[in-house]
C-alpha cells in the first residue's frame, strides 16, 4: 500500500463533499440509521412559532458593532467611496443622468431595458444585440479599473440600459451580484462609472430543538439550514463529539442573525449565541469581535471555544525530515512528505497534540502502528511507526491535550524510530511546523469588559427565549 494513500484518500473525499455529506461523514447519520423514526415534537412546533413571532420583533443588538458581520464579497472597486455605500438597486429617477435641460426631458422618456447575461455573452456581444454604440462601450471600458469588472460577466447578471429615443445609452446599471452594482451615467464629456454597495439588514432569530433521531433532522425541524447547522458543529465541535456523543434527547437552541436586502432574506448567520446539552452537559457559546476586529466564540466568561493544540507531540532530539517534497529513502524515489520526523529514542511517550477523539488505531501498510486523532470539526493529526500503543485507547477513546497515546518506535516502512507526524485542516496536509494553529487565548484583558457589555444581552436573551419554550412544554 502507498504511504499516504489510504488517509488522503479518506480526507480528500470529505473535502469534496458538500456540507450535507460532511455531516453524515462525522457519523451522524449513523444514528439517524439507528433510531427508530422521527419526531417531530409539540416543542418544536411551539419552537419554530416561538422564533417566527421573535424574528421581525428584535432588533440585533450587534448591527453596528461587528465589523466581521458585514457582507464583504471581493470588490473589484478600488474608488467605492463609503457614502455610496446604501443606494437601493433600482431607482431610474435617480440614477437618470441629465446635464441639461435636453438630456433631462429625454431621461424622463427614456426606458430601462433589462438585459440578462447569457452563456458565452461579453459586454461587446450584449451591446451589439441592444444595438447600442460600440464607441460608447469603448469608452466605458476606458474608465479604467472600476469597470474592470465588466470583462467578466456570468450568465444569469442583469444589466439594465436606459436609452433615449434616439437609441443612445444614457445609463448603465450593471448588477454583479445581490450586493454590488455598478453603475454608468453619461455625462457632457463622456461616462462616468460609481460602485454601489447595498448594505444587508441583520435580524436575530432564535432557533431550538431536542434530538430524537440526528442533530440533522432536529435541526431542519426547527428551521436551520445545512449552513446554520454546519456552524453549530463548528462551535461546539472541541467540547462534543457529534459522531458519538449525540443522544437522543440532547438540545440546543441558538440566536443567529437573518440578513436581508429589502426585505427579503437573503443568507442566515453568523450564530451569535448557543447552547447545547449533550448527555446532562449545557456548553454555551457566545460570538465576540474585539476592537482589533478578530472574531471567535468564547464561552460566557470569556474562554475561547476552541482548544489549542501542542506544536510538538514529542520530545525529539531531532527533526529527521521535514514537509515537503524529498527523495524517500527506503521508496529510492521522489514523494511528498506530508509530515514532519521527529527522530527520538524508541520507547519515548508520544502526546496527543490536542483534545480531541481518536478516530484510529491499528496498523496501517508504510505507517505501521498508526493513531489518528479528531479535533473539532476542521482539524486532525496523525502519528505513525508507534513501537506500542497506551493501554486502554480504542478508536473513540476521548484524548486530552498532552495525554500520552503511544511510543515512539520504527513500525511500518521507517529507516530507524522516529514519530511521523501529520496535521490536516480541513483534511489537507499542512506543515505541523509552520501551520497556523487555533488561537483559543481567552479574552484579552483590556476587552473583558467589553466583551461583557456586548454579550451578556445576547446571553440573557437566549435564556428568555429558553425560558419561554420551557414554559410552553409544560401540560
Ligand atoms: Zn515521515
Amino acid at each position: 500500500m502507498d504511504y499516504n494513500s489510504f488517509f488522503t484518500r479518506d480526507y480528500k473525499s470529505l473535502m469534496e463533499q458538500a456540507p450535507r455529506r460532511r455531516l453524515r461523514w462525522t457519523g451522524l447519520h449513523t444514528l439517524l440509521l439507528v433510531s427508530v423514526m422521527v419526531t417531530v415534537s409539540t416543542v418544536l412546533i411551539f419552537v419554530s412559532a416561538d422564533a417566527e413571532a421573535t424574528r421581525s420583533a428584535v432588533p440585533s443588538p450587534v448591527a453596528n458593532e461587528s465589523p466581521a458581520r458585514r457582507i464583504t464579497i471581493p470588490l473589484n472597486f478600488p474608488a467605492l467611496q463609503a457614502d455610496e455605500e446604501t443606494q437601493p438597486l433600482t431607482q431610474p429617477a435617480a440614477t437618470a443622468p441629465a446635464s441639461t435641460d435636453d438630456q433631462a426631458e429625454s431621461a424622463l422618456e427614456a426606458d430601462w431595458r433589462t438585459v440578462k447575461v447569457r452563456r458565452g455573452d461579453s459586454l461587446a456581444r450584449i451591446f451589439r444585440r441592444e444595438g447600442l454604440a460600440p464607441t460608447d462601450l469603448h469608452r466605458i471600458v476606458e474608465l479604467g479599473r472600476i469597470t474592470r469588472t465588466l470583462r467578466n460577466l456570468r450568465p444569469g447578471q442583469v444589466f439594465r440600459f436606459q436609452v433615449d429615443a434616439d437609441g443612445r445609452l444614457l445609463a448603465m446599471e450593471y448588477e454583479i451580484n445581490r450586493l454590488e452594482s455598478l453603475i454608468v451615467t453619461r455625462r457632457d464629456d463622456g461616462f462616468e462609472a460609481r460602485a454601489v454597495q447595498h448594505t444587508l439588514e441583520s435580524r436575530l432569530a432564535y432557533a431550538a430543538g431536542e434530538i430524537h433521531s440526528s442533530l440533522f433532522e432536529a435541526g431542519k425541524a426547527a428551521g436551520l439550514t445545512d449552513g446554520l447547522i454546519m456552524e453549530l458543529v463548528g462551535i461546539f465541535g472541541w467540547d462534543i463529539d457529534f459522531a458519538m456523543d449525540i443522544r437522543r434527547g440532547d438540545s440546543f437552541s441558538l440566536l443567529y442573525e437573518e440578513q436581508y436586502l429589502e426585505g427579503e432574506k437573503v443568507k442566515d448567520g453568523p450564530i451569535v449565541a448557543a447552547e447545547f446539552t449533550s448527555q446532562g452537559r449545557t456548553y454555551r457559546a457566545v460570538r465576540y469581535t474585539d476592537a482589533r476586529g478578530r472574531t471567535d466564540y468564547y464561552t460566557p466568561d470569556g474562554h475561547s471555544m476552541r482548544k489549542a493544540f501542542l506544536r510538538t507531540p514529542v520530545d525529539f532530539r531531532r527533526i529527521s525530515s521535514r514537509f515537503g517534497r524529498r527523495h524517500h529513502p527506503t521508496l529510492n524515489r521522489m514523494k511528498m512528505h506530508k509530515g514532519v520526523d521527529y527522530a527520538a529514542k524508541r520507547g519515548t511517550p508520544i502526546k496527543a497534540a490536542g483534545d480531541g477523539r481518536i478516530v484510529f488505531r491499528g496498523r496501517k501498510g508504510g505507517y505501521g502502528r498508526v493513531i489518528i486523532i479528531q479535533h473539532g470539526g476542521r482539524y486532525s493529526t496523525l502519528y505513525a511507526h508507534m513501537s506500542a500503543f497506551k493501554k486502554g485507547l480504542r478508536v473513540g477513546s476521548r484524548v486530552r491535550q498532552g495525554q500520552i497515546i503511544g511510543f515512539v518506535g520504527s513500525s511500518g516502512r521507517a529507516t530507524g524510530p522516529h514519530l511521523h507526524y501529520e496535521f490536516r485542516v480541513n483534511g489537507v496536509h499542512r506543515n505541523p511546523l509552520t501551520v497556523k494553529l487555533p488561537d483559543a487565548a481567552p479574552i484579552r484583558r483590556e476587552y473583558v469588559q467589553d466583551f461583557r457589555l456586548k454579550t451578556e444581552g445576547l446571553l440573557s436573551q437566549l435564556d428568555m427565549h429558553n425560558r419561554t419554550r420551557l414554559a410552553l412544554r409544560q401540560p
